[in-house]
């Protein structure tokens, strides 16, 4: 697929894993990839000059807090996202759906969007498909989410049935409203969201409603709300090989390494997941021996890097676990900052690593390599 500054091919295969490249506006990203979550337009700890130099290609903007603060036409004056936090690369702003809903207290859900309130100063906030589109046109990141209904668990059958066909119509209203905005020709792509919970046959059907709509990409979405992990490869499973092979495919807020990989096997390219950043600031490491908390006593003499393999400049710099420990028990800002770095880096290296295996038909192997020593660990989609 190839147009309007937007294309996505595929360059070689192992299994049903893919590993090929996402053009956008703002540059290329090789995938599979691994999107760091800047929800209010900052990568907490990171300054884009540090994300580059970690290997960061494209990063995640959220549309509802910077809707809620600063505010998308603050933001559009100021140079839309790219400009007004000076990242020149790609970035894709999620559609508020997953937060709207984590809000049940708070939302008023009918057919034409939803009604909730917001977290900055308590206003009543009204989000419709449309409204999202224009918000997300707003802040002009190169891949804008489509608006969709995420069903909260536990939900039946019904309630989710339910929730994937308002998706759908939502979908329909999200297409139209993003082609009287000018549509891709003004570099901004949308993405259809597949729904359906942990069923097959509505996986199978949201599959083939959304892909009625000739999108640039497709994302999985609803996989990571608190189902079981085979619950989420069912999901994938059922969805991920009716997609369209000349279209990235996303993987909504799942992040852990071994999620990757079975992901990845199953067809997925893109990812994102507040897990380096959130365990950055919680003193938890990813290292090829495992995940390390830098809270453990046995740390504190511990002259070593993070991980002896890493290339981040944490641990290039040689900041031993000795020094980190005491900066995060010291609540020093510095801690969460290197240890964001290195886990930003980790999950990075992880995913390039990936990409080689698949290129050369070795991803078991690469499995193999690293799944062992990272331990899998809650997958933490909201921050
Ligand atoms: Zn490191």
């Amino acid at each position: 697929m190839r147009r309007n500054g937007f294309a996505y091919r595929l360059d070689a295969r192992d299994g049903a894993a893919r590993t090929g490249v996402f053009t956008t506006p703002h540059g290329d990203v090789p995938t599979p990839a691994f999107m760091p979550v800047g929800t209010k337009g900052t990568v907490k700890g990171c300054t884009v000059a540090d994300l580059r130099a970690l290997g960061t290609t494209m990063l995640l903007g959220n549309t509802y807090h910077l809707h809620l603060r600063p505010g998308e036409e603050l933001i559009r004056d100021l140079g839309g996202l790219h400009g007004f936090m000076r990242w020149d690369g790609p970035i894709l702003t999620d559609s508020g759906g997953y937060q709207v809903f984590s809000l049940e207290d708070t939302r008023k859900l009918d057919e034409d969007g939803v009604t909730f309130r917001s977290v900055v100063d308590g206003a009543s906030v009204r989000f419709t498909p449309e409204r999202v589109i224009e918000i997300e046109a707003a802040l002009g990141a190169d891949v804008a989410m489509a608006f969709d209904h995420c069903p909260s668990l536990p939900s039946d059958r019904a309630g989710v049935e339910a929730a994937t066909e308002r998706t759908h119509r939502w979908l329909e209203r999200c297409v139209r409203r993003h082609r009287e905005l000018g549509g891709e020709e003004r570099g901004q792509a949308l993405f259809g969201i597949v729904q359906g919970g942990s069923f097959a046959d509505l996986r199978a059907r949201s599959v083939e409603a959304v892909t009625s709509h000739d999108l640039v990409g497709y994302a999985v979405g609803g996989v990571s709300v608190g189902e079981t992990r085979a619950e989420v490869l069912a999901a994938i499973d059922a969805a991920a090989p009716r997609l369209p092979e000349d279209r990235p495919r996303y993987l909504l807020g799942v992040g852990t390494p071994r999620d990757f990989f079975d992901a990845i096997e199953r067809g997925i390219d893109l990812f994102d997941c507040v897990t380096p950043t959130r365990h950055g600031r919680t003193a938890q490491a990813f290292t090829s021996e495992g995940p390390l908390n830098l809270r453990n006593a046995k740390y504190a003499r511990d002259e070593r890097p993070l991980d002896a393999r890493c290339d981040c400049p944490t641990c290039v710099t040689g900041y031993t676990r000795a020094y980190l420990r005491h900066l995060t028990k010291s609540e020093e800002m510095l801690g969460a900052i290197l240890l964001t770095h290195h886990n930003i880096r980790w999950f990075h290296r992880l995913m390039a690593e990936i990409r080689g295996g698949i290129a050369r038909g070795e991803l078991a192997r690469v499995r193999s390599e690293w799944l062992p020593q990272a331990e899998p660990t809650t997958s933490q989609p909201a921050e």
